[in-house]
């Protein structure tokens, strides 16, 4: 049994998101992305925290 993952955008521990490229999207930050479409600013955050997280899966820097 999983104990829960901590969320990579608000560090909420829970166990019922989904994992991105390895890293864990809680259940309501993963609401946020599916609604960010309606909110700029929102989807820009996102979007900010998306790419970091692309960028460390797809060029891994130490
Ligand atoms: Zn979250």
């Amino acid at each position: 049994m999983e104990e829960g993952l901590s969320c990579c955008f608000c560090n909420k521990i829970d166990d019922e998101g989904i994992i991105l490229l390895n890293q864990y999207i809680c259940r309501s930050c993963e609401l946020e992305i599916t609604h960010a479409g309606s909110n700029e600013l929102r989807y820009e955050i996102i979007k900010k925290n998306l790419k970091s997280i692309w960028k460390g899966a797809l060029f891994p820097s130490h």
